[in-house]
């Protein structure tokens, strides 16, 4: 999509579990854009992450699942999931690209995974690969989040119909930093509540919600 309009927005991680920070930027990315779908991208394995998620990934797909089914113009993919070994960011985006020819792909990523990226399975192709659109995260404002040493140029003001800074990425993709609300809210201190048996309502959807009670996720003691 070198230009054109954003096409197959994905949204990956580990939703371990899945929250009312992930929905909701989800829902104002895909209508202030706005985007007709945004698929998220529950990772099996992820490879980036200090530790292993605490959920098996059947019962992180199930949460993220329940909490979008009834959402307009959200759903899962289940693709990491079907494959082997780590779930490489750069096989997922290639993956959907081989599956619609001629479609860009739109990938939405938290500022402080972006910061990241440069530890990630060949980061360099993954930003040549696609366009990505930065989540602000509490402490890490977007254009704080971008990797030093990689060149990255102011494009103009907006992003398409949002407020914000379009930039381009070395390889000549976009990179778009909306302004979106921040909202204080991580899979670990959720986490962190259910064992130590506080309340987590209002922070995960109604349906996260009864799936961690019902299967008794996150009491035990994390390790790591
Ligand atoms: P943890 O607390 O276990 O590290 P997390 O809450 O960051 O997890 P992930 O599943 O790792 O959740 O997040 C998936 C993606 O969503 C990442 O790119 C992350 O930066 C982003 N993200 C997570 N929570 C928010 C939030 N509240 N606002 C914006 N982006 C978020």
């Amino acid at each position: 999509m070198h230009g054109g309009r954003p096409g197959i927005a994905l949204f990956g991680g580990t939703f371990d579990p899945f929250h009312n920070g992930h929905l909701r930027m989800a829902i104002e990315v895909r209508e202030g854009l706005p985007l007709p779908r945004v698929h998220l991208v529950p990772s099996a394995q992820p490879p980036h992450k200090p530790r292993q998620p605490v959920a098996t990934a059947r019962h992180r797909y199930a949460m993220a699942e329940a909490a979008v089914a009834g959402v307009e113009g959200l759903s899962v993919l289940d693709l990491e999931l079907r494959r082997e070994g780590p779930s490489y960011s750069l096989l997922t985006v290639r993956e959907i690209l081989a599956a619609n020819p001629g479609v860009g792909v739109l990938f939405l990523v938290g500022a402080d995974a972006f910061q990241e990226i440069p530890a990630w399975h060949r980061w360099e192709e993954l930003l040549a690969a696609c366009d990505f659109l930065l989540l602000p995260r509490p402490g890490t404002p977007p254009e704080s989040a971008f990797p030093a040493g990689v060149r990255i140029e102011k494009e103009g003001d907006g992003c398409y119909s949002l407020p914000g800074r379009t930039y381009r990425l070395p390889g000549g993709r976009r990179l778009l930093c909306p302004d979106l609300p921040v909202l204080d809210i991580s899979s670990r201190s959720i986490r962190e509540k259910v064992r130590r048996g506080r309340s987590i309502r209002g922070l995960v959807p109604p349906e996260v919600e009864r799936h961690i009670a019902a299967h008794a996720l996150y009491r035990a003691e994390e390790g790591g």
